[in-house]
């Protein structure tokens, strides 16, 4: 089964932390932005219309009176369980792209005033 781990320091990322917050997870050690990748949603997504499916047709097939309504409930409700399940045992984590505004620096601090400064100023 895949771990969630932080790709940076190896971190175990519990499993709820993951679910609940697909798509912003931090690294509780080195605070990391992190990401389940795509792959996973998709697949947890698709499994959870399965089962919606499944429960659908079921409950279809039992009930009578509430025609109607039921299935439609428990195939919501199957989505419901269903998918958040998989999405913590199928999660694959992955750096979250950088936020825009602050990328950390490297580029940039040494340059910082080779540009600028040293202005040949003019007799
Ligand atoms: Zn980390």
């Amino acid at each position: 089964m895949a771990v969630r781990m932080c790709p940076h320091c190896k971190t175990e990322i519990s499993a709820s932390i993951s679910a609940a917050r697909s798509n912003d997870i931090e690294c509780p050690k080195c605070e990391a932005r992190l990401e389940v990748a795509s792959g996973s949603r998709t697949i947890s997504t698709l499994c959870g219309l399965a089962a919606g499916t499944i429960a659908w047709r079921l409950s279809r097939g039992s009930s009578s009176d509430l025609g109607g309504v039921l299935p439609t409930l428990y195939a919501f409700l199957a989505f419901g369980i269903v998918s958040p399940l998989v999405l913590m045992f199928t999660a694959n984590l992955r750096n979250a792209p950088a936020i825009p505004v602050s990328i950390p620096a490297q580029a940039g601090v040494h340059d910082a005033h080779g540009a600028a400064g040293h202005g040949s100023d003019h007799h």
